[in-house]
């Protein structure tokens, strides 16, 4: 059963985009995803196909309407469509490796891209959607957004990957950042690979890549040494 990723959007032509291509565009042809971008507008009531207004309460910028989006979540969404609803949004839980992979185990996901100043609280409530952000700085829509989460889920899809290892030895997978990598040549710009890489010593080698992870993560992420590690 392959993942299954609705997107809905006021810019379809902004998919797959990255996503064609390399590793997640090959995943694509094959059919290990499915990927159905969804013209929000499509779903606007007037000849003028409108999707958005004024806030109420005043201020600056354009509100996404529920009614339009209701319709558009609907059509993607059915009832009975265990997917999870996905809103992009600044505002919402900060994206985690452990979310990608929960995300990646199942069936796929419906997510909603917004623009302008945001969407309608009452269509947030009334879907049951899951806001979430990808950090904390303002992108023009949730588009890019969402194509980074597509991304971090696809490469996790069985037979995506080549060296299924490699994505376990990953940054935040072990809830640490990783050791640095180093490759040929041996010297470059009087720089040389540290010793004990080239030693063959695969024992010392792990003890070292776990300490200079531990140093790099306690320099960098504090925060994540009080996080409980996701699996090991
Ligand atoms: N007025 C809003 C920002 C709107 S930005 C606020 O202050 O919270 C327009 C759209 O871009 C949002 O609806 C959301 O879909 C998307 N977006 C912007 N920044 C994002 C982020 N960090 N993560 C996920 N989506 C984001």
């Amino acid at each position: 059963m392959s993942f299954a990723a609705s997107v809905l959007t006021l810019y379809p032509e902004m998919f797959p985009g990255a996503l064609g291509l390399s590793l997640a565009g090959r995943a694509l042809e094959a059919g290990t995803w499915s990927l159905d971008a969804i013209q929000i507008r499509d779903f606007a009531a007037d000849k003028h196909r409108t999707v958005d207004d004024t806030p109420a309460g005043g201020g600056a910028g354009m509100v996404m309407r529920a009614d339009v989006l209701a319709r558009a979540i609907d059509h993607a969404s059915p009832a009975g469509d265990v997917r999870p609803r996905l809103l992009m949004s600044p505002r919402g839980k900060p994206l985690t490796q452990a979310r990608v992979r929960e995300l990646a185990a199942g069936p796929g996901a419906v997510i909603l891209c917004g623009r302008f100043e945001g969407v309608d609280q009452r269509v947030i409530d009334a879907r049951g959607l899951e806001e979430v952000s990808i950090g904390d700085f303002i992108l023009s829509g949730g588009e890019p957004a969402a194509l980074v989460l597509l991304d971090a889920v696809v490469r996790l899809l069985p037979g995506v990957m080549g060296n299924a290892v490699s994505g376990e030895e990953e940054s935040f997978e072990n809830g640490l950042l990783e050791h640095p990598h180093y490759t040929r040549p041996q010297e470059f710009e009087g720089r040389e690979i540290p010793e004990v890489l080239i030693s063959g010593n695969h024992k010392k080698i792990a003890a070292w890549r776990r300490e200079q992870s531990e140093r790099l993560t306690q320099e960098r992420r504090p925060d994540l040494l009080g996080a409980q590690p996701l699996r090991k």
